[in-house]
Parts: structure tokens; C-alpha cells; sequence
């Protein structure tokens, strides 16, 4: 069984602790580097997509989620307000909120369109206890967010194009999609109730899904409160379902926040998240890969091996030169049992290097690869470039 619970801790991927309280799970070194791959792959992926990056606080006055609409439409998830000075901050629940405010920080022009800004951050929902485990379902999320600001005529494109960026940055990862949802709205208070105005965005979504020939699914009652979304759908291997990446059409908050742009109206906002939450994603990654992480992902991708103590001095010198070279190496410790004993320890690193007295004296190593190939020996450079993303 693949469960990332069980994976998680022979990978020492994260950790709880009461003391820091359910929910709340943290990265141990292995899960962090993996983390640390993800991010700079997707900052690189958006930046080349023409995406700015920003970095915004956690928390924000209640005065701004009132004004969002998340106080009236979503605060049953929200953390409840601390008082500071005389005035209520709370947690925030999506970054919109923040990024709203930044394309209002000045005046915009219709020749800055579409903008779109970037971020990792930290967003908090107030999950009941009994819901929560591992990394799947948690109280603290970093989410690959994002937030386009276009005229109301280029959405179709927008959508698309992060559509595209979504396709390519699951290629990469290795995930497959278990379907695409076209998650709608309902008559429900937790929805902003404007007929119109979800007509429009359900319009432009589905001129999307139509002209990429997708097949979806429909689903009311699971839109976001604003507008409805596209989710890409993932399933553990039990077949539970959750949603990893999203787009969303937004023609309300830009509404509530007066956005505008000289030369024209006011801009649609598409929301849109490559990846979705680090920790979803960590938990679904090391469960669909069964823990053998493309080199690219792996948290250790070279472990030295040498046969025997008399290797040592050119092991470590071979780990030296991985790490200079920009792999996550370490070393197999001649006291941590046979040579067999320590590859079998490290199934789940796709290269392990093995030193003996003909490679010590040379400098060169021989290659294994986890699923038991041999390559002899491969230069450290060419290890290094086989470990990078493909953009
Ligand atoms: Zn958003």
C-alpha cells in the first residue's frame, strides 16, 4: 500500500507533535528538499510564463474579508479574529484578498494587462480535528497561488493558458489527472447571489473545455463562493478524490475591490493554482510514485558507496563534488553493513555510486540505478543534468 503515512516515514517526509496541534504537520529535511525542487521549478515554469512573483502577510484586518465577501460567504472555515490594538486581524483563507490590493496599489493602464502576479504563501482553514491526517488535510496550507488581471475579453485565454501551464507542470511531475471537474455554484448562501454574473464566468469556462475537445464532469454546490472553477481532480490509490490544481473566473471581487485600468473597465480576475497546496501535493507525489521520486524530485538523489573503510577518503571526496554540483548527495557508511545491505537501505535514490579500489584510485565511481541498471561510471556533471526539470 502505497499510503503516504507509510512512505512518509521511511522517506522521513514530515512529522506531527501535539504540542503544535493537529493539522500542523512539518517538513523534516527529506520533505523540505523535495518542497524546495517544487517551488523553484514552478517560480521558473511562471516566470517564463510571464508571471510576476510577490510575497504578502498571513493575516489581514477583518475589514478586508468583509469587504472580499469571504465574512459573509466563507467564515465557518476561517480562523476566529485576534485583537490587537483595538483592531481584529484574522488568519487569512486565500490570497486574493491580498493580491487584489496589490493591483489596486497604483494606477494601471490597459497596455500592463494581462498582469499576473505569483505567490507561495501561507493560507489557514479552521478544519474540525476529526477530519484531519498526514498531509492531505491540514490547517496550514503554502499554496502555489496565482491571480490574473485581465480585461473581461481575454479570460478564455487566460483560462487556457493556465491550463496549458497545469498540463506541463504534471507531465513534469509525473501525476495524472483523474478527471476535470466544472465545479458550480448552487442556491446556497455560501454563494454570492448574482445570476449574471455567474453565467458569464460558467460561459467562458466552458468555451475552454469545449475548444481543447476535454471531456468534465459537472458538479454544483462546489464552486468557489465567487464564481465557478475548472478543478483537476487527483485520486489516492484507495480512489479518494481531491482537488489539486484549479481556475477560477472571477467577475466579483474585482466588483467589491473597484479594480480598473485606464483606457477600460474593470478586469476579470483568474484565479489559478499550478500545483495547489505543498502539502497535498508532497503526500500525493510520494504516494503515485510509489516513494522512487524522479531524480529531479528525489530528496537524496546520489548515495555514495564505498566497499570497504580504505574507499572513505575518495567517497567523501565523490559526495563533495555531487553536492558542488548541485545534487543532494550523501554517503553509505562502510559501518552501516554490507555493501548489499546499504543499496537495499537506499532503494528509493535513483543513482548509487559505488567506490572500490579501481574507481578510489581513479576518481570515478560506478553507477546503479535504483530500478538495478549499471551504467559503469558517469561523470558527476552528467548526473547533475539528468537531475534538473525539463522546461
Ligand atoms: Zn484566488
Amino acid at each position: 500500500m502505497n499510503d503516504h503515512r507509510k512512505l512518509g516515514r521511511e522517506l522521513a517526509i514530515f512529522g506531527t507533535d501535539p504540542l503544535i496541534g493537529s493539522g500542523l504537520p512539518y517538513l523534516l529535511p527529506a520533505g523540505a528538499a523535495v518542497r524546495k525542487a517544487v517551488e523553484d521549478y514552478v517560480h521558473e515554469l511562471e516566470r517564463r510564463n510571464g508571471y510576476q512573483h510577490v510575497n504578502s502577510p498571513v493575516l489581514g484586518k477583518q475589514e478586508l474579508y468583509e469587504l472580499s465577501g469571504h465574512w459573509s460567504h466563507y467564515s465557518e472555515d476561517m480562523f476566529p479574529p485576534m485583537e490587537v490594538g483595538g483592531e481584529r486581524f484574522v488568519l487569512r483563507p486565500s490570497l486574493c484578498p491580498h493580491h487584489a490590493l496589490i493591483y489596486r496599489s497604483r494606477r494601471r493602464s490597459h497596455r500592463e494587462l494581462p498582469l499576473r502576479l505569483a505567490e507561495l504563501g501561507g493560507q489557514y482553514r479552521s478544519e474540525m480535528s476529526g477530519v484531519l491526517g498526514g498531509l492531505n488535510r491540514v490547517r496550514s496550507i503554502q499554496l502555489n497561488d496565482g491571480h490574473v488581471f485581465c480585461p473581461p475579453e481575454r479570460a478564455a485565454d487566460e483560462v487556457a493558458a493556465a491550463l496549458d501551464l497545469i498540463e506541463a507542470a504534471h507531465a513534469q511531475l509525473g501525476i495524472k489527472a483523474a478527471r476535470y471537474r466544472l465545479s458550480l455554484g448552487g442556491s446556497s448562501d455560501k454563494f454570492v447571489d448574482d445570476p449574471a454574473l455567474w453565467a458569464s464566468s460558467e460561459r467562458v469556462l466552458r468555451e475552454v473545455l469545449h475548444a481543447r475537445g476535454r471531456s468534465y464532469d459537472e458538479e454544483y454546490g462546489e464552486a468557489a463562493f465567487y464564481g465557478p472553477k475548472i478543478d483537476i481532480q487527483i485520486a489516492d490509490p484507495a480512489g479518494r478524490e481531491s482537488t489539486l490544481s484549479t481556475v477560477q473566473v472571477d467577475l466579483y471581487m474585482p466588483g467589491r475591490f473597484e479594480l480598473s485600468y485606464v483606457g477600460g473597465g474593470r478586469p476579470a480576475m483568474v484565479h489559478r493554482s499550478v500545483v495547489g497546496g505543498m502539502e497535498r501535493l508532497l503526500s500525493h507525489l510520494v504516494e503515485a510514485h510509489g516513494g522512487a521520486l524522479p531524480a529531479w524530485l528525489a530528496p537524496v538523489q546520489a548515495v555514495v558507496v564505498p566497499l570497504s573503510e580504505a574507499e572513505l577518503p575518495a567517497a567523501h571526496d565523490l559526495v563533495r563534488r555531487c553536492v558542488e554540483a548541485g545534487l543532494r548527495a550523501e554517503l553509505a557508511h562502510p559501518d552501516r553493513g554490507s555493501l548489499g545491505a546499504r543499496i537495499r537501505a537506499h532503494r528509493l535514490v535513483p543513482y548509487q555510486l559505488v567506490v572500490g579500489p579501481r574507481e578510489a584510485a581513479d576518481g570515478s565511481c560506478a553507477v546503479r540505478r535504483r530500478d538495478g541498471g549499471q551504467e559503469g561510471n558517469v561523470p558527476v556533471a552528467e548526473l547533475a543534468a539528468r537531475s534538473r526539470p525539463i522546461f
